[in-house]
């Protein structure tokens, strides 16, 4: 490393030191410039692979019309669609640029140095870097049979625990927890801990038992429900998610969120898709269909893929997923390896349209045969 490097290094907060960060699916271009080639599949970040619906790309391309303007920074047309949606108040929303934005708030308005926060090995990779960039320690409870453990994590919250993350279901591992050991846990927890369950999949879950958690907000004052319109709803691209909690928790995180972080076109985009309900059907009738033959696939080939219950598959290939991962990115076929979630074996698969599937089932058949 070159001196300046080194001193420049040297200035950041002392936490930034170990900090890693977040490491995104491969971008289809960048592979393809890589590699000179095209005609490649992304199944790396569990996208939605029908893309947003026509009212969303109705409503972002009239939007173009006012790109000269700031968006409305409180973000009134959205916070009262989604309130109307789960039968809250808008006091109880705050958007984000992504739901991740919100759980960056989240660390920002009740993590500091001094704090913990607490979450489950293999939890989904952004609780720790929001955790250990404002200087608070992540306490890591073992998982159970790849899911969140909920007595594991009851046993690390202590005087000094801030925050609990549970994503529900969880990525990478497609786990679910049902509504009763949730709402003991809940129960459980002191007040004056944070609770976080993260439900960037909600509306792919079609499991019975499965909570909806923005019901149980009058119950948990200290619970702040976090859903994202990255996901079933098809727009990744515009960042835009969203925290359901109590009025005085959202007022807070109103305090450190940054003015304007929800574009215009991404509003008007994410008010008419929470509207689109036919398109949300379409969708999860999709990946109902696809998950099941992704995962009949997988097990034909000898794999051991993880029950999911959100719009990917994480699959044991019983030998470090480096090499198979990098067979596929030279055939063009883009998903996500999961060493960094604990999980070196493991491959993490996006469930795509049928003929992305049908593709990502024949090259992994061809890969694992040449290796084997
Ligand atoms: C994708 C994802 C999110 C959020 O994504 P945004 O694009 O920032 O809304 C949050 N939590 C989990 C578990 C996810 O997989």
């Amino acid at each position: 490393m070159t001196e300046p490097t080194h001193r420049l290094l040297a200035l950041a907060a002392p936490q930034i030191g170990d900090l890693k960060p977040y490491l995104p699916g491969k971008p289809i271009s960048e592979l393809e410039r890589e590699l000179g080639i095209s005609g490649s599949v992304k199944l790396a970040s569990n996208e939605n692979p029908l893309g947003c619906g026509e009212a969303a790309r109705a409503a972002y391309l009239a939007a173009a019309g006012e790109l000269g303007r700031y968006p409305d920074g409180g973000g009134f047309a959205l916070r009262a669609a989604i309130a109307a949606h789960h039968g809250l108040m808008a006091e109880q929303v705050t958007l984000g640029n992504g739901s991740n934005d919100v759980l960056d708030q989240i660390a920002r308005a009740f993590l500091y140095p001094g704090r913990e926060s607490v979450f489950s090995e293999h939890a989904f990779a952004v609780y720790p870097i929001a955790t250990t960039a404002v200087g608070a320690i992540a306490r890591v409870a073992s998982a159970r049979d790849y899911g969140h453990d909920l007595e594991a994590m009851a046993a690390l919250v202590s005087a000094r625990t801030g925050v609990v993350w549970i994503a529900n279901p969880n990525n990478p591992t497609g786990t679910w927890i049902a509504a009763e050991p949730l709402r003991a846990f809940l129960c459980a927890l002191p007040e004056r801990c944070i609770a976080v369950v993260d439900e960037a999949y909600f509306d792919y879950v079609e499991e019975p038992q499965y909570p909806d958690t923005s019901t149980w907000l009058d119950r948990f004052p200290n619970l702040i429900v976090t859903r994202t319109f990255a996901k079933i709803h098809g727009l990744a691209a515009l960042r835009v998610g969203y925290g359901l909690s109590h009025p005085a928790v959202a007022e807070l995180l109103n305090r450190v969120r940054q003015p304007f972080n929800v574009n215009a076109p991404a509003q008007a985009a994410a008010v008419a898709a929470l509207a689109d309900h036919a398109h949300v059907r379409r969708s999860r009738a999709h990946n109902r269909a696809e998950l099941a033959r992704v995962g009949e696939g997988l097990r034909a080939l000898g794999l051991a893929p993880i029950p999911s219950v959100g719009n990917f598959v994480t699959v044991d290939l019983g030998r470090p997923a480096g090499p198979i991962d990098q067979a596929l990115l030279r055939a063009g076929v883009i998903c996500r390896p999961v060493a960094n979630y604990g999980l070196p074996q493991h491959l993490r698969i996006s469930i795509g349209l049928a003929s992305e599937n049908d593709r990502l089932l024949a090259t992994l058949a061809a890969v694992l045969k040449r290796c084997d």
